[in-house]
């Protein structure tokens, strides 16, 4: 059977992932990807109005134009933007017009929390509007002016998205993904927009090339500087006492407070030995049920402190809060992981400083690197944008 084979879907064809029946081909690497597709039919022109809370930094504006600009010349954009530089605003002027053109409109993001919380914002912002959120037992509506998806639900569009924006492209499971990433190519008929805070080496090289851009944003909407993580180095006993201390002078000061730890099993253990000296905190994992009840009291000020494990990294944001990592020497946390997770800290007006401590062993390269580029984003005054395209 050597047959060479290209799966219609993801354009497979390594033979591992091709199995047969009754002597025909199929792909088995895309196979949990199967189900009614979207109707590629016309939209039309619509008006849109932007509602805006607060108007956008003179940096996210230009950044706002650069995109637009590439977009109208054929190019796809990265825009690489520290955390809490409001990525997302930055794409709503060429979102609003695409749809007024009425053409067809999507917003990718690999985790289906996040696309129900962009879902909302994006009604918000563009309330005459029909924004859609797709995402996996929620796929009866698929087709409005702005569909908000998972990547896991591209496979529904083929060829049909002629302006797709995607968020954290460096996260799980679009991360690391092969046939997540055919899908998003296979969905796309017109250009990307991409977006990160911590894209990698290769996607950066990928949009150094001909017909693409990067676009880079190095200060937060607020304008002031990122928070630089502290380490804190110590052996286990104090690394405990160390972290009671501390959790009990933010709740002294009436500060809520993160702390990360590697795995599901730390967290619950850790919890175990924290409550019993302080009250009033809880945990949080991939694995806990209710968790977004959690967050939600959390956000309320029912706790003064949540361990979690990753699920906190991204696209959280709650109110001067402070961020520990307890055991940030592990191997399990990479620089774009030390990054996310500090990027939470000083977010908000009002409260744009805060402590990230990285409680650890030893300082890993990884923490190291975090730290640099931090700085190294710091260091870009507002008003300076780097722009680097290739038409
Ligand atoms: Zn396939």
């Amino acid at each position: 059977m050597s047959v060479s084979f290209v799966c219609p879907t993801c354009g497979n064809q390594d033979p591992q992932y091709i199995g047969y029946l009754k002597g025909k081909p199929y792909c088995r690497r895309c196979i949990s990807f199967r189900g009614d597709e979207a109707e590629d039919s016309p939209l039309r022109p619509k008006n849109v109005i932007l509602d805006l809370k607060y108007s956008l930094s003179p940096e996210q504006k230009a950044i706002s134009d650069g995109v637009i600009e590439n977009y109208r010349n054929g190019i796809d954009t990265l825009v690489y933007a520290v955390c809490g530089s409001g990525k997302t605003e930055i794409s709503y002027g060429i979102i609003g017009e695409c749809v007024a053109k009425g053409l067809h409109v999507g917003f990718a993001l690999p985790r289906r929390d996040v696309v129900v919380e962009l879902y909302w914002r994006l009604k918000a912002a563009f309330p005459h509007n029909k924004v859609v959120a797709v995402y996996g037992g929620h796929t009866e509506e698929k087709v409005g002016d702005i569909i908000i998806l998972t990547t896991h639900q591209l496979y529904r569009y083929p060829k049909y998205f002629d302006l797709l924006v995607m968020d954290e492209i460096d996260a799980f499971p679009f991360k690391g993904s092969d046939v997540l990433v055919s899908l998003f190519r296979r969905s796309l008929r017109g250009h990307c927009v991409m977006m990160s805070a911590t894209p990698s080496a290769k996607i950066r090289k990928e949009f150094s090339q001909k017909g693409h851009a990067i676009l880079e944003l190095h200060t937060r909407f607020h304008g002031k500087p990122i928070p630089v993580p502290k380490v804190s180095i110590a052996p286990l006993f104090i690394k405990y006492f160390s972290l009671l201390k501390r959790l009990n002078e933010y709740r002294k000061k009436g500060k809520p407070c993160f702390v990360f730890v590697p795995t599901v099993a730390k967290a619950r253990s850790l919890f175990h030995f924290v409550s019993l000296f302080l009250m009033r905190g809880n945990f949080v994992s991939s694995k806990r049920a209710k968790r977004a009840e959690i967050i939600e009291a959390f956000r309320k000020g029912k706790y003064s402190y949540l361990i979690t494990t990753a699920v906190l990294e991204r696209g959280v944001t709650v109110k001067d809060i402070q961020v520990i990592v307890f055991g940030a020497d592990s191997k399990i946390y990479d620089s774009a992981a030390l990054i996310q997770i500090s990027g939470r800290v000083g977010r908000k007006v009002g409260a744009t400083d805060g402590d990230v401590i990285f409680l650890a062993d030893k300082k890993t390269p990884s923490m190291e690197k975090a730290i640099k580029s931090i700085k190294r984003s710091n260091a870009f005054l507002p008003g300076v944008l780097r722009k680097h395209s290739r038409k």
